[in-house]
Order: C-alpha cells, then structure tokens, then sequence
C-alpha cells in the first residue's frame, strides 16, 4: 500500500466526505509517544491489501524494517493454519478496535464487522483522524 501521514490519511478522509476507506494505521509504541504510520491499499498494494479482518484473526501484524527507516507490515502466523483456511488479521488492537459502546458512537461512518467470529465486536477498528468528531 500507500504510506502516508496522519495528515494525509485526514486529508483523504475529509476528501471522501468522512468515509472511512480500509487504510490499515501502524501504531508502534515509545515511552514518550505513539508514531503512526497509515498505509492505503487503495491505489497500490501486494497481495496483503486482500487479507480480510477477523475479530480471532490467524495472522498477527508487525512493524518490520530492513534497511529503510519506513517500516514494512509483516504476517505472521499465529497458530498453525489449515491448508485453504482463509488468511486473517486484525485492522487494529488498540482501545478503539473494540465494539459497541462508545467506540460505536464515534463513528457515523464506521462498518459493522461480519466476521462471524465468537468474540466480534460488532464494527470493524476505527482510528480516529484529525477532524473526525
Ligand atoms: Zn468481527
């Protein structure tokens, strides 16, 4: 996919009048602060850009770099997959990846998770981006 900003990712957000596309956002973690790097699979991408979401995903995602300081979203199993098992991850894990509740009040343009798993959420993960309300 497509790195880009916060701001850019916004900026794409508020072009399609607050409709939220399946950019994935890459949070990576400091003590002092959250870097976020969004990548849209809109326009280009290889074959992740087709990796459905699940609420009990099989794959888990992980800031990879090699020789760039721009990371690279690498999959990785997370229990052994039966062959023809479709190929799943989560489109977030932070605070607002969980259903319902208020989470499902931020957003007028959020999409309900079909996943079918035991334990969905209901909604798909939501980032909230500058100008959202
Ligand atoms: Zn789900």
């Amino acid at each position: 996919g497509e790195y880009l900003s916060t701001q850019e990712a916004a900026r794409r957000r508020a072009a399609r009048g607050g409709a939220p596309n399946y950019a994935i956002c890459l949070r990576e973690h400091s003590a002092a602060r959250v870097l976020r790097t969004w990548i849209d699979p809109a326009a280009r991408g290889n074959v992740g850009r087709f990796v459905n979401h699940s609420c009990e995903p099989n794959l888990s995602a992980h800031a990879v770099r090699a020789g760039s300081l721009v990371p690279r979203l690498a999959l990785f199993a997370r229990r052994d997959i039966a062959a023809g098992e479709e190929l799943t991850m989560t489109y977030g894990d932070g605070a607002e990846a969980a259903g319902g509740g208020e989470s499902a009040a931020l957003g007028a343009g959020r999409r309900p998770c079909l996943c079918g798993a035991a334990t969905c959420g209901g909604w798909l993960p939501f980032e909230p981006l500058p100008g959202d309300a």
